[in-house]
Order: structure tokens, then sequence, then C-alpha cells
């Protein structure tokens, strides 16, 4: 009974039978050709690139087909349909006499395998959309255009050295729950995909699969970061009884779901929810949320090569407002850079793009992209409880000078006779050390707060929030961190400004009676998390308050997790 460790993508535990699944073999095809048989060739490959816009379309167009695997599905009609690839391919043909299968392979390997050495999450995820497309215009070239051959039973543990999307959605659509891989990131599209349709999913520390056997027993614990193969009569014994404990949990948890966020002294804490596209939508309302306490706009306009004009992103907020009912959305304005760059960015590379024009930096370097967003949410305004958010601020002169554009785009809507909001909402991520530290000082020009834990821990404690190798000083309580969290909440209290928590950390279990003992009582979280936040929240009392705000935080981390561990445990601690 082999375990093995793994990185948790998503979901809890499962237990299921190994499905192996290795990417199609090609049926044979020659390499090269010669000069008569390129126009036949080129042919081929032409012939091919229409095949599979076609039938991306017809997905486009299926009302069946969910809109989260339609944003994806878009992204590959973007590559399928790029100019400069299908001069690439061509020129592989022409000038290189290669055979069409070749020259998609050759091409694409270069492609994805210069995404690859650029070590960033948002070229990781652009090489997983690539990888995928490749292997859809093989098939397609190659006349054999049926599915994945493999038929896959909810009882599969599917085993696969990398996903890709359309494999997430294949699995999905065969109600497989679970899959281990052997490679991925957090934050590609397929895991992003991933948590949104609810696997159990772990990313393997070593490779094993190979090892594995079709049908053997395996049980996927993205709890405790384990995989284990053929478990003994003892361990599968003890697995079905979590499982069964889990389940019980789950239902009586739903069961309060509807249930507001109250604490035993009668503290209410609004829960909402943090949305990457506006397919998740679904999520937020299943599960009961106050409104949408974050939308990270960037995420659908990252992997286009060209930005959405104002009319269209005018329909997606609007159509996000309309369909929230009045519930309050927090619309980010764009938080490119960093590790989340577009077409406009991929070519001026810089050295350590975490520090450099990032979020709000980038919006006012690229004045017509960010008036284009501004326009339209402002447009979209009047169709719901609207309000704007600007990242990466770290002074009042930054959030000023975004805000003055604001205030030109309303002067502009109101010579053109075009209705906005007039009193929408204006606010600032907390997620520098120097914007919490200046917090009294933004609290005099910002509406709201929303304390960015996961930039906040990065930037306080100069820890690249996605290098593997630093992880371990990755400390979210860190008592830096959370002297500039409670100093955030202080000032917006004292200036009468609401003040949310959208980092990570606001959906760990762990951290929310602190959060909510600070003295936080907005919480903007992966609407997954919802019941199990809400219940820990009703765990909360008064002795809770009085713990929390009677700890010195002038301390060392080892107290902090004392604190967490032993002290507040019962506050977080669910019953099964
Ligand atoms: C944060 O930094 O905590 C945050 C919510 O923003 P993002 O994760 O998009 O950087
Ligand atoms: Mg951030």
């Amino acid at each position: 009974m082999p375990t093995y460790t793994g990185i948790p993508i998503s979901g809890s535990i499962n237990i299921g039978k190994v499905k192996l699944y290795k990417q199609r073999r090609y049926p044979p095809f020659p390499k090269s050709i010669n000069k008569t048989q390129v126009e036949t060739e080129l042919s081929n490959l032409k012939q091919g690139i229409l095949q599979l816009e076609e039938d991306i379309k017809v997905f486009l167009h299926d009302p069946e087909v969910s809109q989260l695997d339609k944003d994806i599905l878009s992204t590959h009609l973007m590559i399928v349909t790029d100019i400069e690839i299908a001069q690439i391919l061509e020129k592989a043909v022409s000038d290189e006499l290669l055979s069409a299968p070749q020259a998609i392979s050759d091409s694409f390997n270069k492609i994805i395998s210069n995404f690859e050495k650029m070590d960033n999450s948002y070229f990781a995820q652009r090489a997983d959309d690539y990888k995928d497309v490749a292997h859809r215009l093989m098939i397609s070239v190659l006349g054999d255009r049926e599915q994945e051959q493999l038929k896959f039973y909810p009882s599969d543990i599917v085993f696969v050295k990398e996903i890709t999307p359309s494999l997430v959605s294949i699995l999905s659509k065969a109600g497989v729950k679970a899959y281990c891989t052997e490679h991925g990131s957090h934050t590609s599209h397929s895991s992003i995909l991933t948590r949104a349709l609810d696997f159990t999913a772990l990313v393997a520390k070593v490779s094993f699969i190979s090892e594995l056997k079709d049908g053997e027993t395996a049980i996927l614990d993205a709890l405790n970061e384990k995989i284990v193969v053929n478990p003994d009569k003892h361990q599968l014994e003890s697995y079905q009884q979590i499982l069964l404990e889990l389940k019980e949990k789950e239902i009586r948890l739903k069961q309060e779901l509807s249930k507001p966020a109250v604490t035993k002294n009668n503290v209410k804490i609004s829960i909402k929810a943090n949305i990457e596209y506006p397919a998740e939508l679904s999520n937020v309302l299943n599960n009961y949320c106050d409104g949408i306490g974050l939308f990270r706009t960037e995420f659908i306009y990252m992997n286009r090569n060209s930005l959405p004009d104002e009319e269209e992103q005018t329909r997606v907020y609007e159509n996000l407002l309309t369909k929230l009912n009045n519930l309050p959305v927090v619309i980010r304005t764009f938080d490119l850079g960093g590790d989340k760059l577009t077409y406009l960015q991929q070519f001026s590379r810089e050295e350590n793009p975490y520090l450099g024009c990032r979020g709000i930096r980038f919006s006012l370097e690229q004045d017509a992209m960010f008036k284009t967003q501004v326009r339209a949410v402002l447009r979209a305004s009047l169709k719901g409880n609207a309000l704007l958010m600007f990242p990466m601020i770290i002074s009042t002169e930054d959030f000023k000078a975004a805000r003055q554009i604001v205030t030109n785009c309303m002067a502009e809507l109101d010579e053109e006779n075009i209705p906005y909001n007039k009193n929408l909402p204006i606010g600032a991520m907390i997620e520098t050390p120097s914007a919490a530290l200046c917090a009294e000082q933004l609290a005099a020009v910002c509406d709201f707060f929303s304390l960015g834990t996961n930039d906040l821990v990065q930037y306080t404690l100069a820890v690249d929030r996605n290098n593997d190798k630093v992880a371990p000083f990755y400390v979210q309580h860190h008592p830096a961190v959370l002297t500039l969290i409670r100093k955030t909440i202080f000032a917006a209290k004292n200036a009468g400004i609401p003040v949310s928590i959208c980092g990570e950390m606001a959906s760990e279990l762990k951290y929310v009676p602190l959060l909510v003992g600070l003295g936080i009582q907005e919480l903007s979280i992966n609407p997954a998390q919802a019941a199990e936040v809400k219940a820990v929240i009703r765990n909360c009392d008064e002795h809770l308050f009085e713990l929390v705000t009677s700890f010195d935080f002038n301390t060392d981390i080892a107290a902090v997790e004392q604190l967490i561990k032993h002290i507040l445990k019962p506050y977080y601690t669910l019953q099964s």
C-alpha cells in the first residue's frame, strides 16, 4: 500500500479505482514530404484548422455546455484562429517540407516550451491551453475526430501525467469526481475549472503513475496531502469511516447554509464570494453568499490577443449585476502584471514583475485601456449594486490619480447623456505594507477597503507567493501581517468605512475566528467554503473577542501559532 505525497488542488477525500489515462497515440504519419506534396499538405492543414474551428463553434453555441467551458473554448478558438500561428504552420510545411501533423507538433512544441521556460504561472496556464489545442488540431488533421478514446466511470480516479482543461470537462461530464497528475499549478485554467467543478485533485510530488495498474484501489486525500494506492483493509475501512463522517457533516452544513453568519454575541459577518469568471455565479447563489466581494476581472481577459471593447465589457458587468439582483458586486479593475500578463506585456518582461508595473500602476500607464474598463463599469452600474475597487494601491496619490480618471469618465458620460450611478463607491485593495501603514490617510479618501492578504503576506514577508521553494516562509499568521491587518481594520472603523478580507486567509477555517476576533465584519471567500465558514462564525462568542483583543501581537510566530492551534481551535473545529 504505497503512499505518496501530493499538493492539493481541490476537494477533500475520494476512494475509487485507478484509471490510467495516456494522451492518445496518433496513427502513424510521415515526418517530411517532398515539394510536390506541399499543396496537398497545406490543404490538409487548412481543412484541419477549419474543422476544429467549426467543432469549437458548435460547442460554443450548445446551450448544454457550461459557461465556464465556453470561456475556455473561446480561448481555444482564439488560438485556432490566430493568423500568426497559421502562418508559422504553413511555413513549416512549405519551407521546411514537414507534413501537416509534424508541422503542428514541432511548431506547438516550440510555442509551449517558450511559455514553460518563462517560470511564471500565467504563462504556464497559457502553455496548458496551447497543449490542448495542439492535441485537438492533430486529431482534426489526422482525420480522426472521435472524442477521447477512453470511457470513464464515476468510480474512476483518473491518473494522468498532465491534465488539460478539455480533459477536465470530459471527466466531469462522465461523472468522474477525482484525478491525480504529476504536473500542474494551482492557478492554471485546468485547476480553476477543477475547483469550480468540485473535483478532488492532487498533483503528486513524485512520478509514480507509470507504476500503477488500471483497476487498483486508490485514495486521494486532498485534506492530508496523500495519495494511497492499494490500501490495506484497515486503511480502507478507516477512510470509509472518514468519508461517511464528511458526508454527514456536509449534509448538516448544507442544511444550515441559508442561515446568516452571526456570532453567539450577535455580530453579523457578511460572507461574500471571490470569482474569476462570471460562470462561477451559480456557486455564489447556491451557497447563499451576500454578494461578490471580489470579481477578478483580469481573468476573463487574460488569454485574449486583444482587449474587449467597452460594449463587450459593459455587457459582462451588466449581466453579473442583474443576476445578483441588487446584492453588492465589487468589481476590481484589471490587476495585470505580476504573474498575470496580457498580450500587452508579453514582450516587455521585467526583472521583478511583482515589483514592477502591476495592478493600478499598469492601469494608470495604459490609461486608454483603464478608461474603457471604468466607462464600462459606470455604464453597467445602474443595473445593480456595483462597487469599484483598485488593486495594488500604495499611497493616497495613486488612489487619487485612479479616482480622477473615474471622475473624468463620469464627465464624459454626462456629456454623452449616458446615465450611471453617480455615487458609485470606490475602494482600495489593501495588499501592500505601505497601504496598510497609510490606512488612516487612505481611509479619508476611499469609500471602502478590502484586505488582499495573498499579496500583503508576499510583500510584508518578501516571499514570492508562487515559489514552492520559499513556501515555508509564506506564513499568513506572521505577527507583522496581523499587525498590518489590525491597523487597517482600526483605521477603517475610525473613518466609518467598510473593510473586508478577500485573500485566501478568509477561506481558511483556522483563521476565521482570529479575523473575526480582530473585528472584521466581512469575508470574501471561495464560495464552496461558505457553509463551513458560516458554521465557524456561528461558533464564535464574546470570549473569542476578549481572547483576540487581549493578545499581544508584538510577539513571534510561535506565539501566534499557539493562539491559533490551541486557544482558538474549539472555534474552528466543526463537530462531525
Ligand atoms: C490578494 O492579493 O489577496 C488578492 C485577493 O488578490 P489576488 O490574489 O488576485 O492578487
Ligand atoms: Mg492581490
